[in-house]
């Protein structure tokens, strides 16, 4: 059948059916067919207990977005959140890695955060809302992370209520970044904003000059930040990667994420032997760069003595405050001349490189769709934040019918 005169059809009919004043709703600015009157949102009302709650959906500004959720993973900042609250939200809809569809735009919506088109029907992501800081904009690239910013789902709530991706619809404000990432299945989409964390971390590694295309490169946790972290390396041709935990389940996913040796710190008794282990892992090499992404101090403090002379380490696994940790000076910094940096979530370009990344990793055969191990209903997310609490699985998300 030819798809012209298919498409020219449906809009005779919908231009007749506009006459008539029973247009079927579409376009900028229209609400779409099937929209309900209200949405739901997961509110968490105290501690470990979120509510579902169902507001109006509001009429939308020229500048918004309204997407129906499609899913969103659970964060380790969620998993804070629900159990103590350390940023004071509550009541607060929470939800920061999510994806969804468009079903209504205002007027002045027409292209994405990075000029791509933007319609009805388009999946997408956000990243952060811009405030009034000339810093940290698409266009000057790296100057500053989003650290600070605001994003969907760690947002007090307010009238609208509808701030967070733990939801089935929400409403995405003028102002905010918004990427279309229709060319990306929905556990790929679920997994960008944790990706986009482990690309800023390797663009950070690689500032330092001494990540290369044949590192020896150790991996230290393998939760899923370790995970991808290894998936990130292995895109970029990376193929010496150690890989160390105390879990073996954890190791053996750590090899099918491109990892090629693997190093139980469970196995090895003090951090002499547990040094040896992850030397001999490279043929009795220590390792040219490291990359720390477990948040234990301890694990900071040895992994100094993994890293060869004039080597590497990205510092990435404290995302909340665990304390402090020891290292020796002379031994673990001076006397080895170890370049360090840094890493704190992403830049906006940094979100844009892991659409491809994702990309990459599916066409070489990486298990991504792996790394989410438990999917739950909205109605169930006090079960799914108990379940990432008990450290079971990888990663938890909300996905909905
Ligand atoms: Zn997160």
């Amino acid at each position: 059948m030819d798809i012209n005169s298919v498409n020219i059809e449906e809009i005779v009919k919908q231009v007749l059916a506009g006459m008539n004043g029973t247009a079927p709703a579409a376009g900028a600015g229209t609400p779409a067919a099937g929209i309900p009157k209200t949405a739901h949102v997961a509110m968490l009302t105290s501690l470990e207990n979120f509510e579902i709650k169902e507001y109006p959906i509001p009429e939308l500004g020229d500048d918004d977005i309204l997407v129906k959720v499609e899913g969103c993973g659970v964060c380790g900042t969620d998993a804070h959140e629900f159990r103590k609250d350390p940023f004071s939200l509550i009541p607060v809809v929470l939800g920061h890695e999510g994806t969804g569809e468009i079903v209504k735009m205002g007027k002045n919506v027409k292209k994405d955060s990075a000029g791509k088109t933007l319609a009805i029907g388009d999946k997408v992501v956000t990243c952060m809302i811009f405030k009034d800081n000339p810093d940290i904009t698409m266009f000057d690239l790296n100057k500053q992370n989003v650290g600070g910013a605001d994003v969907y789902g760690l947002l007090p709530d307010d009238d609208m209520h509808l701030n967070g991706w733990f939801s089935d619809y929400i409403v995405i404000r003028g102002g905010s970044t918004v990427f279309n990432v229709s060319d990306l299945d929905l556990y790929s989409r679920v997994l960008i904003e944790p990706c986009a964390v482990l690309i800023h971390a390797v663009e950070r590694a690689k500032t330092t000059g001494i990540l290369r295309f044949n590192s020896r490169v150790v991996v230290q946790g393998c939760g899923p930040i370790g995970l991808i972290c290894i998936a990130v390396l292995r895109t970029m041709g990376i193929e010496n990667i150690t890989a160390v935990d105390g879990e073996q389940k954890r190791l053996d996913f750590a090899l099918q994420m491109g990892a090629t040796k693997t190093v139980n710190f469970k196995e090895h008794k003090g951090i002499e032997a547990l040094a040896g282990a992850v030397e001999s892992s490279f043929g009795g090499h220590l390792a040219d760069f490291a990359f720390q992404c477990t948040g234990s101090p301890v694990a900071h403090s040895n992994i100094y003595k993994f890293i060869r002379n004039g080597g590497g380490l990205c510092e990435l696994g404290f995302f909340i405050n665990g304390g402090d940790a020891t290292i020796n000076p002379h031994f673990d910094i001076c006397s080895k001349e170890i370049t360090t940096v840094g890493s704190w979530v992403y830049t906006l370009r940094d979100y844009a490189t892991t659409f491809d990344f994702l990309k990459r990793a599916k066409g070489i055969g990486l298990p991504m769709d792996k790394l989410i191990t438990h999917a739950f209903p909205l109605e169930d997310i006090n079960e799914a934040l108990k379940t990432n609490l008990r450290m079971e699985g990888l990663k938890i998300a909300i996905i909905n019918k």
